[in-house]
C-alpha cells in the first residue's frame, strides 16, 4: 500500500507568498497521496491562502500559527512556530505516512516524492543552491551515509537543510521538537527523533543526484506608484 506524504509548508504574508504558493501548488497537484499541511504565520488563516489551498483540490490542513511576539526581530528562527503546530497536528491526528518539510520557496522534483515515500525511519538526499559550495549533501560510502559536504558545519550532528531529509511518521514521538535557534532547526529536531547516523537511508541514487533546491525569491521593492496593494486581491474564488 502506498503511505502517504506529509508534506508540511509554513507560509507568510509578504507580496510574493501567493505567486510562491500558486507554484508550490501546481507541483503538489502531480504528486498522488499527498495530504499538504500549511502553517499560516498569522493570527487567523487568510483568505489568500485558503483559496489557493481550495483550489488545489488537494487534501489540506491549514493551521494558524503565528510566531510568538518575541521573534519578530531580525535573524530570527523563520518558520519554526509553525512547523511545530505542524508536528503537533501530526502527532494527534496521524500515525502512519510520511513527513516532509517543504518551504513555499522550494523546487521539488516529481522524483523526490516517489522515493520519499518508501521512508522507514529517516531518510536524506542533496539539496541544490545552499550556502557557499552551493549545495548541501550526505556523503555516501559502499551505500551508506558516513558524513556531510555543508559550507556550514557549525558543529552540527546532522548539517542538513530543512528539505534535504524526510521522515516516516511512526517515529515521530511528543519529545520531537525543533528550538526556536536560527539555523540549528534541523539538526535539533534530528537528535531530538533519537536519529542515528547508520539508520539513515540515503536517496537520489546514493546522494548523487539533486531532486530538490533552495530556490529564493528576490526581495520585492514596494512600488513607487501610490497605490495600496493589499488592496490588489483579485484573486479568483
Ligand atoms: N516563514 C514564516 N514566517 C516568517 C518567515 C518565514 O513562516 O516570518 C516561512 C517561509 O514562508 C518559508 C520558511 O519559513 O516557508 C523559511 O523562510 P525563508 O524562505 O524566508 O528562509 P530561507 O529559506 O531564506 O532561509
Ligand atoms: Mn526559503
Amino acid at each position: 500500500d502506498m503511505k502517504t506524504i506529509y508534506f508540511v509548508t509554513p507560509t507568510y504574508p509578504r507580496p510574493q507568498q501567493v505567486p510562491e504558493l500558486t507554484r508550490l501548488a501546481h507541483t503538489l497537484m502531480h504528486v498522488p497521496r499527498i495530504h499538504w499541511i500549511v502553517a499560516d504565520d498569522q493570527p487567523t488563516c487568510s483568505d489568500q491562502v485558503s483559496t489557493i489551498l481550495k483550489r488545489s483540490g488537494l487534501p489540506y490542513t491549514h493551521i494558524s500559527s503565528p510566531k510568538p511576539y518575541i521573534y519578530k526581530y531580525a535573524n530570527f528562527p523563520r518558520g519554526v512556530a509553525n512547523r511545530r503546530a505542524a508536528l503537533n497536528w501530526l502527532l494527534d491526528n496521524v500515525s502512519e505516512g510520511v513527513l516532509y518539510f517543504g518551504d513555499d520557496d522550494n523546487t521539488v522534483d516529481l522524483q523526490l516524492f516517489e522515493e520519499i515515500r518508501h521512508t522507514k525511519r529517516v531518510s536524506m538526499f542533496p539539496v541544490g543552491l545552499i550556502g557557499g559550495y552551493g549545495v548541501s549533501s550526505p556523503i555516501v560510502k559502499n551505500g551508506k551515509i558516513v558524513g556531510f559536504f555543508d559550507s556550514w558545519p557549525a558543529s552540527r550532528t546532522f548539517p542538513v537543510d530543512m528539505a534535504g531529509f524526510a521522515v516516516n511518521i511512526e517515529i515521530l514521538n511528543p519529545s520531537a521538537t525543533m528550538p526556536f535557534i536560527a539555523g540549528h532547526e534541523e539538526d535539533k529536531f534530528l537528535v531530538s527523533l533519537g536519529v542515528k547516523l547508520e539508520d539513515i537511508e540515503p536517496l537520489a541514487e546514493n546522494c548523487s543526484k539533486v531532486l530538490v533546491w533552495h530556490t529564493r525569491t528576490e526581495k520585492f521593492k514596494k512600488p513607487t506608484l501610490k497605490i495600496n496593494i493589499d488592496k490588489l486581491d483579485n484573486l479568483p474564488k
